[in-house]
């Protein structure tokens, strides 16, 4: 890093960073018991809005990757404490799964299809046509449209997934309504993560495998960033974006080392 200020807390994104699927990328486990043992705060970053923090837990543990509940951070998390920010004890109808229904039970919202502030998408696998149809009744007569993330669609072993960006954009279609996306590629998801955190941009690193998404929020909030290219991004690739991150690695493995040089810096102050 070009940057001499130590480091002193760590986002990272999961999906092609610290796993593919259920697969963990090498390196990943001894990256995040690496964090662990600096003893620096760090949070795992992701789009995905189905799970709950314990949920990717026990997933990430069946991979071999050990990281504690409160070092996740979600959509669903991130959006859940945005509208408790802005209307405490709000209203919601929430189309999503447990992910998202306990983030929102959790900071006090009242789940309701009877005049509620907002309407509420998250990624689902069980999409209703029915439940479709109320977002869309409820956006008519006035309620806010809030969804978790943009992507329009996923990786599965089978092929791709429709996600929360292609939903939203049938409800946007209908209702000629846009929702706000909490989730990356807006910066509010590390702002939010680092909140959380009560840590500061200017000494925080940011990592991830997309320029479009991890590297613009990060470099947004102010971070520096660094991409692997175990994800979706080639080295070719990011010529071409009008933006670049602080550094490129082949993969978090070669952050380990990193991570324990820093620690052996002397405490500032
Ligand atoms: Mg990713």
């Amino acid at each position: 890093m070009t940057d001499h200020r130590p480091v002193e807390t760590w986002l990272t994104d999961m999906d092609g960073v610290l796993v593919h699927e259920e697969d963990a990328i090498p390196g990943a486990a001894e990256f995040i018991t690496a964090l662990e043992q600096s003893g620096r705060s760090f949070l795992v970053l992701t789009n995905n809005s189905i799970f709950t923090p314990r949920d990717l837990r026990a997933r990430l543990l069946m991979s071999g990757i050990d990281v504690p509940e409160r070092a996740i951070w979600t959509s669903a998390l991130a959006t859940a404490q945005f509208l408790a920010e802005q209307r405490p004890g709000g209203s919601a109808y929430v189309v999503g799964e447990a992910g998202l229904t306990t983030a929102m039970h959790d900071v006090g919202y009242v789940m309701t299809d009877r005049d509620p502030d907002y309407v509420v998408l998250g990624e689902t696998r069980t999409y209703s046509f029915e439940a479709i149809t109320r977002a869309i009744r409820l956006i008519e007569k006035g309620a806010r449209f809030i969804a978790t993330n943009p992507d329009p669609s996923g990786p599965s072993p089978a092929g791709t997934l429709p996600a929360t960006g292609s939903v939203a954009a049938l409800i946007s279609t209908a209702t000629g309504r846009q929702p706000y996306y909490i989730g990356k590629p807006n910066p509010l998801m590390m702002r939010s993560a680092l909140n959380r955190l009560d840590a500061h941009s200017e000494t925080t690193i940011m990592v991830g495998d997309r320029m479009d998404t991890d590297i613009i929020s990060g470099l947004e909030a102010g971070l520096r960033t660094v991409l692997v290219l175990t994800g979706s991004t080639s080295r070719e690739q990011v010529e071409h974006f009008p933006y670049r991150p602080s550094r490129i690695v082949d993969s978090v493995a070669d952050l380990v080392q990193f991570v324990a040089d820093e620690d052996r810096q002397p405490e500032q102050g």
